[in-house]
């Protein structure tokens, strides 16, 4: 059952955008408006844009808009009901009875459920006979008990039913474990296997404490030695973290990624409770802005071998685009954090810490990198690596740090500081002009409607499709006149079929007495909502007049006209003549 529109009117004058945003983003006042640096994409310069107003928002950079339950989904992480649910909950509104029959809504309830007791129950199984050897492999990695308890780590036995025949007792459906990736029919379709069987596990958990998904890692030589959830209705590898529930509540802006769940454990035993790792993928742009939401700045803590090496500069790369700050730690003797730790004894944790604070920053890494390929004593690979090493310099964002590293080079290599200092300021400028070119191809792509996936008619009928959503946009502003725009024009002589909707949409709801803006999101989809939000927010209302909406309606009216030639032969020459003159006319108004 959809949700009642006043309690949808209700919940937003409770949950105000601007309030509920800015625990989020940084936001600025201008004008009316605020505006801040997006959270869903990666900039340096704001592009994110508040209406109070009508309560949305909008990113001119991304596309990314809504009103205050889209941005909870997105930033969340949550479904509709969700998003709705968690805003009812932080403004003390009851939810209405009977919301909870949406079917997806409900198998993601039992998905995380069900992954809450398989997580109680693989813990169980390491203190039972059958776990032994899961313990042991714990207590081999120098884990204590208390460690063990806090990460709820656990063991899945070789049976291949055990967890399922569990589950079926505790009332689960056979939908539910299969839906949670616990467990898969088997290939003649009769019966559900346990999809994890003789691994040590580690439960995944969100930032609201749901286990989410599970890693588990085999105790035999056979492959894949980790094996992870796949993506569910609960689950987005790419947009979650490994504990980072943990590091959140260090109240430290720092966090360490490293590169499996037993380097983020043996970390956090050893006291350092900020780190984090990807879920058995390369990390992804999405959980870099994930990380910029609690942090300014990433120790990047992978392994010494080739691949962890590749996997660093990969990293850089994406954490340096969300406009994290960033160290590299280079462990000595090629080993992982938790080898080094383990190794260490009770020095361990002084031993890292020692290394943490040397930690250098990734320029000065991607400079070593690329210093150990020149040999500059010879002339041609000197000015090579210059230029390299220039284009790195160029990526730093502060003059004052550009400034700093170009000393260095100018003193590594012996070279005149202001004849590179002269290079630079020709590759800033390049720089910058590009970014600039960038924006702008996206911003006029956007408006033009070249690209428009949502009103597809648009591109050829960019002029109908303008006054229709400035007709559309005066009348949220100006509900009175909605009874005259319906009579003069009626929603199935739009041009544009994707505005002819959202006018049926705009004039029912103001009929009813509902501002569209509350509900809009209820009742299309979120890029739909999105363009909804982009065209009320783009009408300037205070320039409105009824004199504009006629010229709206008569803009629509006669590009209509021009598509029905029918209706033209019809017309005596004269007539035609009549509406040639008229139309001139009007053009030199
Ligand atoms: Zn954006």
């Amino acid at each position: 059952m959809a949700l009642p529109d006043s309690f949808l009117q209700e919940l937003k004058s409770r949950c105000s955008i601007s309030d509920t945003v800015s625990s989020y983003v940084n936001l600025k006042r201008r004008g009316r408006n605020l505006v801040g640096l997006c959270p869903f994409h990666s900039e340096k310069t704001p592009s994110f844009n508040l209406y109070p107003e009508n309560g949305s928002f909008y990113c001119f950079g991304c596309g990314v808009g809504g009103d205050v339950i889209t941005f909870i989904m997105k930033i969340e992480n949550l479904d509709y009901i969700e998003a709705v649910k968690f805003l009812a909950q932080r403004a003390g509104l009851e939810m209405p009875e009977n919301t909870y029959d949406d079917g997806m809504a409900k198998l993601r309830t039992g998905i995380l459920e069900a992954n809450r007791e398989a997580a109680r129950f693989y813990y169980k199984q390491l203190y039972e006979p059958v776990g032994k050897q899961g313990l042991d492999y714990f207590h081999s990695r120098a884990l204590s008990d208390n460690t063990i308890k806090r990460f709820g780590l656990g063991y899945s036995p070789k049976s291949r039913f055990a967890l399922c025949d569990h589950l079926r007792k505790l009332g689960f459906t056979d939908n539910e474990i299969v839906s949670a990736n616990l467990a898969f029919r088997s290939s003649d379709g009769r019966r559900i296997v346990d999809r994890f069987a003789d691994r040590v596990m580690f439960p995944i958990i969100d930032l609201r404490g749901n286990v989410i998904a599970f890693g588990g890692r085999i105790l035999t030589d056979q492959k894949p030695k980790y094996l992870n959830t796949s993506d569910t209705l609960a689950f987005k590898k790419s947009a979650n973290l490994f504990s980072l529930n943990n590091a959140k509540n260090t109240g430290e802006r720092t966090l360490i990624l490293c590169e499996g769940y037993m380097d983020v454990i043996a970390l956090n035993q050893a006291g350092f409770r900020n780190a984090i790792a990807t879920l058995g993928t390369a990390l992804t742009s999405e959980q870099a802005l994930l990380i910029k939401r609690y942090a300014d700045e990433v120790i990047i803590c992978y392994d010494a071998d080739e691949a962890g090496q590749k996997a660093t500069s990969r990293a850089i790369e994406i954490l340096r685009n969300a406009g994290l700050a960033i160290r590299i730690i280079n462990i000595p003797d090629g080993k992982d954090p938790d080898e080094f730790i383990r190794n260490r004894g009770d020095k361990g944790a002084a031993a890292f810490k020692n290394i943490l604070d040397n930690s250098g920053n990734d320029v000065e890494y991607r400079l070593y990198k690329l210093r150990s390929r020149y040999d500059i004593s010879r002339p041609d690979a000197k000015a090579a690596y210059m230029a390299d090493a220039l284009k790195v310099i160029a990526s730093l964002d502060s003059s004052v740090e550009q400034d700093i590293y170009v000393s260095k080079l100018a003193a590594e290599i012996g070279v005149e500081k202001t004849a590179i200092l002269e290079d630079l300021r020709k590759m800033n400028r390049r720089k910058s002009g590009d970014a600039a070119r960038k924006q702008f191809t996206q911003l006029s792509d956007g408006l033009t409607g070249r690209k428009d996936t949502i009103n597809t008619e648009k591109a050829t009928h960019t002029r109908a499709a303008k006054a229709e959503e400035m007709l559309i946009a005066f009348l949220v502003f100006n509900n009175d006149m909605a009874e005259v725009a319906r009579q003069q024009l009626p929603p199935e002589n739009f041009v544009t079929k994707f505005n002819a909707q959202l006018y049926e949409y705009v004039l029912r709801k103001i009929d009813e007495g509902v501002s569209p803006s509350d509900t809009v999101t209820r009742d299309f989809t979120a890029d739909e909502a999105a363009r909804y939000f982009a065209i009320t927010n783009g009408y300037n209302s205070q320039v409105a007049t009824k004199e504009a909406m006629f010229e709206y309606i008569h803009t629509i009216i006669s590009e209509k006209e021009k598509l029905t030639p029918d209706k033209a032969s019809d017309m005596s020459p004269e007539d035609i003549q009549e509406m040639l003159r008229r139309k001139k006319s009007r053009k030199n108004q």
